[in-house]
C-alpha cells in the first residue's frame, strides 16, 4: 500500500517536512507521498473538513492552526488533549485521531545530550501550540520553575494555568533573569525574517537556548548565543524526533 501523507499549515515555504518524511520512509521501506498544502485563514473552516474526507492516511498541522484543528476530530490523545494542541492526524475507516508529537521531539533533544531538567528553570518565549507541549514535557520531567514570555499580556492573564508565571518580553528584559533553558517557541527569526530575535542579546543569560527555529540554521538569536559562549540548540533535531514519531502513528 502507498501511503498518502501531508503537512497542512498557512504558509509552507519554509518547511523541510516533505524532504524529511520522504527520508524517513525511504529509509524505513515504506511507501508514500508526503504533501505540502496550504490553506489560507479565510478557507480553513471549508477546506480542513474536506481533507479529512479525502483519501489522505495521515496528516500533520503546523502554523497556525494545531488548536483550529481540534475541533473537527473525532478523538485525541490524553497529551495532546492536555497540550491543547495537535500536530499529527491519523486518518482511518472514517475517523480522524488526533496526537501531539512535540512533546516526545522535544525531550529527546535532552536525552541524546545527557541534559538533566530535574529542578531546573526555563523561559518560554510564545505560548503556542509548541510552547504548550514543551511546558508541559518540562513541568512532567520535574522543572522547578517556568516563566511563559508573551507579547499580549492580556491574553496571558486569560490562561488559568498556575504552573507557569507568565510575563512580557519588555518585563522580561527589564528583570535580566538567569534561566537554565531559554526555549524559543515563537517564529520571530525564521526564514525571510532571519535579522529578527525575539529577546535581545543582552537579555540572554542561560545555560541553554533551544531555538524551535530550523531555517535558518543559525537565527539571530543562536548567532547571539555563539558570541556569548552559550550552548544552543536550533529546531533540526527536535524536527526529526517529532517526525519519526508521527510515523510510528502512521504506519503503527
Ligand atoms: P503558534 O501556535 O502559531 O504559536 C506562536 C507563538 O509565538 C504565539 O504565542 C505567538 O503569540 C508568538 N508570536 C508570534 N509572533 C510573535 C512576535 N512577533 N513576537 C512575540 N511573540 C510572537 O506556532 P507553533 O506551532 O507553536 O510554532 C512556533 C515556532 O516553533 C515556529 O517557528 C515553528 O516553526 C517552530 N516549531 C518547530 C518545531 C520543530 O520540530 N523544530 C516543532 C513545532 C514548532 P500570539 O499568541 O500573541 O500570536
Amino acid at each position: 500500500m502507498a501511503y498518502k501523507l501531508g503537512l497542512i499549515g498557512e504558509k509552507l515555504g519554509h518547511s523541510y517536512s516533505k524532504d524529511l518524511h520522504n527520508k524517513i520512509m525511504n529509509e524505513s521501506g515504506i511507501l508514500g507521498t508526503y504533501d505540502l498544502i496550504e490553506i489560507p485563514k479565510v478557507s480553513f473552516p471549508d477546506d480542513f473538513p474536506k481533507l479529512l474526507l479525502s483519501d489522505y492516511n495521515g496528516l500533520n498541522i503546523t502554523i497556525p492552526y494545531k488548536e483550529n484543528v481540534i475541533p473537527f476530530l473525532d478523538g485525541i490523545s490524553e497529551s495532546a488533549k492536555k497540550i491543547g494542541a495537535v500536530n499529527t492526524i491519523s486518518l482511518k475507516d472514517g475517523k480522524a485521531y488526533g496526537y501531539n508529537t512535540d512533546y516526545d521531539g522535544f525531550l529527546e533533544i535532552f536525552i541524546r545530550n545527557s541534559i538533566s531538567i530535574k529542578g531546573k528553570t526555563a523561559a518560554v518565549l510564545g505560548y503556542g501550540g509548541a510552547a504548550k507541549a514543551i511546558a508541559l514535557a518540562l513541568i512532567d520531567e520535574g522543572i522547578s520553575s517556568i516563566d511563559i514570555i508573551m507579547r499580549n499580556i492580556a491574553k496571558a492573564k486569560a490562561v488559568n494555568n498556575s504552573s507557569y508565571d507568565f510575563i512580557s518580553f519588555n518585563e522580561f528584559n527589564r528583570n535580566s533573569k538567569y534561566y537554565d533553558f531559554i526555549i524559543n517557541c515563537t517564529p520571530v527569526g525564521m526564514f525571510p525574517y532571519v535579522i529578527e530575535s525575539p529577546i535581545p542579546k543582552a537579555s540572554i543569560r542561560a545555560s541553554y537556548v533551544f531555538d524551535l527555529i530550523y531555517n535558518p540554521e543559525e537565527t539571530l538569536l543562536l548567532s547571539f548565543c555563539k558570541e556569548l559562549g552559550i550552548k544552543y540548540f536550533n529546531g533540526m533535531e527536535m524536527l526529526s524526533a517529532q517526525a519519526r514519531k508521527s510515523q510510528e502513528i502512521w504506519f503503527k
